[in-house]
């Protein structure tokens, strides 16, 4: 007996070309995320891949909780690979149910077979009958429940017999890397980290920008940024980070520019600088956690604003959403408690009482005009600190 890591992939979306390659980089990204645990080799049979160790000692409960939050995969199970004969089906599939009863107080099963080795002697309907009254005689405490069992236990007979009855919902998605690269404009807030979990689960690379007003904002608001695009980064490997200095750009605004837009203004010098970023590194499109309405500075009109600013596409993956909606999603990648932590942003510092809700993009154009940006601009860029934020520390490095 062997035990083995079956990977489900969302196979059903994808269309001729683009499987290889999505195929091809979701076992790197396997590979990548499972570097320093052991000697592995990842097998891609029947748009399924399995994962089996070399050694006896691998830590599978670490290995599939790292392969859940790897995007393009669907779902894990734990699984143990046995000679593709009858008895010994029959043994293990015993063990291997009264291990999961030993953790988990479950009452009612069902089997469910498959049969692709047609050189097997019995039909699934068999399998499954036989394997079901073996588990009736041997735990007293089962029923069978076919229409709502509290587990199932899979019996697959190919070259190899491959049983298992636990399946673990991962990230779906498609794999980091089969979808170009975006630029994602990083706060300390619930919003950003989870715009840009939403677009890297379909496939996008990220990298990060995030302005800093040092010393309004302390040393720890910063911190929290990169523990921030660290955990976003547990889902797509690594982000690099660009942490721009926006003091003196918002202190030229903020003498210079009428106070009821200077929040507007600072988002349209946010947007350029990200925009001139991105086009530096290779990105397709910027990355904002806005909705719709949420703040004064993203009413219909303060988005149309911001967003007459840059030529590049700009997603917001949570335009439509609620905040509630927003904060499941924000504790479902665990990024909510870092979020919440009380430290002072860029954005509320230099913050006006009265905002315009409803900013004209002329009338903006011209209070924008007051400021000499250019100049503070090419600076911010010229000191911008570049940090490449890995989701794990290597094991074994
Ligand atoms: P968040 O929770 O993401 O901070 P928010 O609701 O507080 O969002 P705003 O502060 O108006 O909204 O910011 C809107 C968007 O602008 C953010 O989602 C983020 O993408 C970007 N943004 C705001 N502040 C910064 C910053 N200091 N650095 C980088 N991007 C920022
Ligand atoms: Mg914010």
């Amino acid at each position: 007996m062997k035990r083995v890591i079956l990977v489900r992939y969302g196979e059903i979306a994808l269309k001729g070309l683009n499987r290889p390659l999505f195929e091809s980089k979701l076992i790197n990204n396997i590979r990548k995320s499972l570097y320093g645990f052991g000697k592995i080799d990842v097998i891609k049979s029947q748009s399924r891949i399995y994962i089996e160790p070399d050694g006896e000692d691998y830590d599978f409960e670490a290995a599939m909780e790292r392969l859940t939050k790897v995007f393009g995969i669907v779902s894990v199970s734990p699984v143990w690979k046995i000679e593709p004969e009858f008895e010994t089906i029959k043994e293990y599939v015993l063990k291997m149910v009264k291990e999961l009863l030993d953790r988990k107080e479950l009452k009612t099963f069902k089997v469910e077979a498959k049969r692709g080795n047609k050189r097997f002697p019995m039909e699934s309907p068999e399998i499954c009958r036989e394997l079901g009254a073996h588990l009736l005689t041997s735990i007293p405490s089962l029923r069978v429940d076919v229409n709502n069992p509290s587990f199932t236990t899979f019996v697959e007979v190919r070259e190899w017999a491959y049983i298992y009855s636990e399946i673990i919902t991962a990230s779906g998605g498609m794999p980091t890397g089969t979808n170009g690269k975006a630029m994602l404009l990083i706060s300390g807030g619930i919003d950003s980290p989870v715009a840009g979990w939403m677009i890297a689960k379909r496939g996008v690379e990220l990298e990060a920008v995030h302005f800093y007003s040092y010393p309004y904002t302390s040393e720890r608001a910063k911190e929290k940024v990169i523990e921030l695009t660290k955990i976003v980064a547990s889902f797509c490997g690594q982000i690099q980070l660009n942490i721009v200095p926006f003091t003196d750009i918002q202190l030229e605004i903020n003498e210079k520019c009428p106070e009821d837009l200077m929040t507007i203004i600072m988002r349209r010098v946010m947007m350029t600088i990200s925009e001139r970023i991105a086009e530096k590194r290779g990105a397709q499109a910027l990355i904002t956690g806005e909705s719709i309405g949420q703040v004064a500075s993203q009413t219909m009109q303060s988005l149309a604003a911001t967003n007459a600013v840059v030529k590049i596409p700009v997603f917001r993956p949570l335009i439509g959403m609620d905040k509630n909606e927003i904060v499941e999603i924000a504790r479902k990648i665990n990024t909510f408690e870092t979020s919440i932590l009380p430290y002072e942003d860029c954005c509320t510092v230099f913050v006006a009482k009265h905002p315009k809700t409803k900013p004209q993009l002329k009338s903006v154009e011209a209070a924008e005009s007051h400021a000499v940006l250019e100049g503070l601009i090419e600076k911010a860029l010229e000191n911008t600190e570049v940090l490449l934020i890995r989701g794990q520390e290597p094991i074994g490095e």
